[in-house]
């Protein structure tokens, strides 16, 4: 098929943390039935398309150890499989700039699929209904159609399965990430040593969202692959419990970590949390940063 081509689009798109993440046994299909609430946080990716020589070509804008630069990125399988899925040929260059942490239980490489769609839709003028870009970021993997939508919401099934959670309230968190990354599959195979049959209930957390007062929502975070997570990199209590010294209502492990995720009462005191963690120099801790949610997914820059 031919296209009509601009010259160049660009994608942010954010990280999540999960504020409640319940995780069941494993299906017969080697996947977890998930009850995940998902938050969408400032700190973001960004993915620039342009017309290239045949192919998919993929530059990283800063060097980094984890990132794939071959066709396994998931940015690449999904221009990929857009392009599949429109009859293209692809011709591009895909620039990423990444800001989230990688492998680190943030979703990072499902984010860069969520805006590769966005992008490749904005630069052959697909104008996709949202159904089909939500079907094929399904496809990608069990995050990346959150990270179109962004906001908060509930993830059942793989964790595609969205509900979105609307609340006005805007949250205040602090991101230590890791020097070194945790594997989700490593993670999610030390949570099935444990032979836990149920997941745990999200309600309490979607309660919580309605509430003004973050205590609620501190004293309902929840995450059933914490302790597989603690498991494999027992520093992290450490981690923990210097963000509840330094302040925060709660700290937790997001999704399958390494990154500690810690909820601030407002954006002054989580400045200050951020402040007292990068002074307390806890080992493996590699930046503390801070962020708010919700925010929108994957979006064009103007
Ligand atoms: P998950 O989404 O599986 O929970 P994560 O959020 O912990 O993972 P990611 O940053 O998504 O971590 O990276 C997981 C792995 O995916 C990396 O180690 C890397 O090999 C691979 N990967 C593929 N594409 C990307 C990408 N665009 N950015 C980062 N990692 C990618």
């Amino acid at each position: 098929m031919t296209v009509s081509s601009r010259s160049a689009v660009r994608v942010r798109v954010p990280a999540k943390i999960n504020l409640h993440l319940g995780v069941g046994p494993l299906r017969d299909d080697n996947f977890h039935d998930v009850a995940s609430v998902f938050h969408a946080v400032s700190l973001v990716d960004e993915l620039t398309l342009e017309p290239g020589p045949p192919g998919i070509r993929l530059i990283l804008e800063q060097p980094h150890t984890g990132v794939p630069v071959d066709r396994t990125n998931l940015a690449a399988r999904a221009v990929q499989m857009l392009a599949d899925h429109v009859n293209i040929e692809p011709a591009v260059t895909i620039r990423l700039r990444k800001g989230i942490p990688v492998a680190g239980g943030m979703a990072g490489g499902s984010a860069d699929a969520a805006a590769a769609l966005v992008a490749g839709d904005a630069l052959w003028n697909l104008a996709l209904p949202p159904e089909t870009l939500h079907a094929l970021a399904a496809r990608l993997g069990s995050d990346v159609p959150f990270a179109l939508h962004g906001g908060d919401a509930l993830g059942l099934g793989r964790g595609e399965q969205l509900t979105p959670l609307t609340h006005p309230y805007r949250r205040h968190w602090v991101l230590a990430t890791a020097r070194e990354g945790l594997s989700t599959p490593a993670v999610y195979a030390e949570f099935d040593r444990g032979g836990r049959t149920t997941a745990s209930d999200p309600a309490a957390v979607i309660k919580a969202l309605d509430d003004p007062d973050p205590n609620a929502l501190a004293d309902a975070l929840t995450n059933d692959l914490q302790d597989a997570a603690l498991s494999l990199r027992p520093g992290l209590q450490q981690v923990l419990k210097a963000g509840k010294q330094a302040g925060a209502l709660q700290g937790i492990v997001s999704g399958s970590g390494p990154t500690c995720a810690f909820l601030a009462p407002d954006p002054e005191r989580a400045e200050h949390i951020a402040n007292r963690l990068r002074i307390a120099e806890v080992p493996g801790v590699s930046a503390v940063r801070v962020a708010h949610g919700s925010v929108e997914g994957a979006r064009l820059c103007p």
